[in-house]
């Protein structure tokens, strides 16, 4: 049955603030009411993967937003933060496992969580795109078949 995606979201959002002390998260959706036929462990694991990167790659206290709209059939979703950016020798390469960007400091991670994520966006027949400037921040945007 389709998936309530306000709800999802309200709760996903409340759930990853929880481990979040630092970082604002905040959900706007440009829809009243949203629903799809989303397979709700998939689009989970992908809206986490990409809240935890928004979180761990932005500096102290700046919000993170979830933001969900719908258009032309398709499900919106994008992550925005105010982090560290990417840099633009990077972009080509974030979806390729273990792969890291050159600014990330002393940040941990594996490198994983992106591939992972472009291989489930591709499972939901989605598409995924990466914004982003050094120092301002990042958006990421997941369109879903609805
Ligand atoms: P893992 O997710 O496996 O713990 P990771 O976060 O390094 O490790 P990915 O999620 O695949 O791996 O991201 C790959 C790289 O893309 C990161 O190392 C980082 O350089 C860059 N990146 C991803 N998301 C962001 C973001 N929101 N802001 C800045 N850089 C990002
Ligand atoms: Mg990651």
């Amino acid at each position: 049955k389709p998936l309530d995606l306000i709800q999802f979201c309200h709760e996903l959002v409340a759930q990853v603030q929880k481990s979040s002390a630092e970082n604002v998260i905040n959900f706007v959706s440009q829809c009243n009411s949203l629903s799809a036929n989303v397979d709700q462990e998939l689009l989970e694991r992908i809206l986490k993967n990409l809240l935890d990167n928004a979180i761990k790659y932005s500096s102290t206290g700046s919000a993170v937003n979830l933001q969900l709209a719908y258009k032309d059939e398709k499900v919106i979703f994008q992550i925005i933060d105010r982090g560290i950016g990417i840099l633009a020798a990077d972009r080509q390469r974030l979806f390729e496992p273990f792969y890291r960007g050159n600014n990330i400091k002393n940040i941990s991670g594996t490198g994983l969580g992106l591939s992972i994520v472009k291989v489930l966006v591709d499972l939901h027949g989605g598409q995924i795109a990466i914004e982003s400037e050094v120092g301002v921040g990042t958006t990421v945007t997941v369109m879903l078949p609805s």
